[in-house]
């Protein structure tokens, strides 16, 4: 034994006698918080992509889609929340499609397992961008935002373009309202292989504690198709708190009307978890968007919290098992 380990041990032994089993306790680490959640909705930024930005986009502030976020800004939030891995999901504006190689470039971290990307369906220079995408072996699809949709429907490059997306088992992630139904609905019964999922909750809103009955119907109506399913993303957004003010309800029964309407639509295998990250934080704090949706999720058993918060974006994602990280601690 050495010279400094004979210290060491010598004032262990002290220490452990003269402060009784109290200390003693205190010296045995926590056991490791097992990464266990998928987070498949995320956004990072660029300096150059927040300059270009800049030029033509005035934002609040506090608005972090005016900030420069990477991967390593987020990892003490996976860390602390126990999230295992990240997809990311566009923020990027259409025809900048140097964002999106940004975006692919940042994957390298071992907190992102894949990147879903903006694209223009209706752009002759699409299916290069998205071979060269695709070739970094982290893309997971694309997001389309509002009516662009119903336009991409009606177009036949779009829709050349789409089949090459429902080929090769690509995601198309929809930022819609409840107004964008009928598009869904199209999209998913014209091309019934295609994955599709609805970003945070079809944009449910509460008003004065309620959902509107047009919300109900779209989230009933585009659940009837089994290639549709539905993020339970950014659940703070949905109260009827303004963004950088007072902050959100933190309360599951607030969120209630919108997650049972959606899990009873999707069912435990069609919902899946996600923060927003860190949009959501507009409106108060990721760990509570993390909180509110595992208690709803634990509510119905333990097989639909293990689905939504992780293995069902696992599936619809096509995550590969090489692309997480270690699910301990070291
Ligand atoms: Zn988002």
């Amino acid at each position: 034994m050495t010279e400094f380990n004979r210290l060491t041990l010598c004032c262990s032994i002290i220490l452990c006698c003269l402060s009784g089993p109290v200390v003693a306790q205190q010296l045995v680490r926590e056991p490791a918080k097992k990464r266990w959640i998928i987070d498949p909705h995320t956004h990072f930024k660029g300096a150059e992509q927040i300059e270009w930005e800049a030029r033509t986009t005035k934002r609040h502030p506090k608005n972090t889609l005016g900030h420069v976020i990477t991967p390593e800004d987020y990892r003490s939030v996976a860390d602390r929340l126990g999230i295992q891995s990240t997809v990311v999901v566009e923020a990027v504006e259409q025809d900048t499609p140097q964002f999106n190689d940004w975006l692919l470039e940042q994957a390298e971290s071992d907190l992102i397992s894949g990147y879903v990307a903006r694209g223009n369906l209706l752009s002759p220079e699409f299916a290069a961008n998205y071979e060269r995408y695709k070739s970094s072996g982290y893309l997971r699809g694309f997001r389309f935002r509002q009516a662009e949709l119903r336009g991409y429907l009606d177009h036949e490059t779009a829709r050349q373009h789409l089949q090459y997306l429902e080929r090769d088992g690509m995601v198309v992630d929809l930022l819609v309202s409840s107004d964008h139904a009928e598009s869904v609905m199209t999209l998913a019964r014209e091309f019934p292989e295609l994955t599709i999922v609805i970003d945070h909750c079809f944009g449910a809103r509460l008003v004065g504690g309620k959902v509107s009955p047009g919300w109900t119907k779209a989230v009933n109506d585009c659940s009837e198709f089994p290639n549709v399913h539905c993020k339970l993303s950014s659940i703070l957004n949905f109260s009827d708190a303004a963004p950088f003010g007072q902050p959100a309800s933190v309360d599951l029964e607030t969120y209630q009307p919108i997650l049972e309407t959606c899990f009873r639509a999707f069912g435990e295998d069609r919902v899946m978890f996600a923060t927003n990250w860190a949009v959501c934080t507009h409106y108060g704090q990721v760990d509570d968007v993390v909180s509110i949706v595992t208690e709803f999720l634990k509510s119905k058993g333990e097989q639909a919290l293990h689905k939504g918060m992780r293995e069902n974006a696992l599936r619809v994602f096509q995550i590969r098992e090489e692309h997480l990280r270690p699910r301990e601690n070291k």
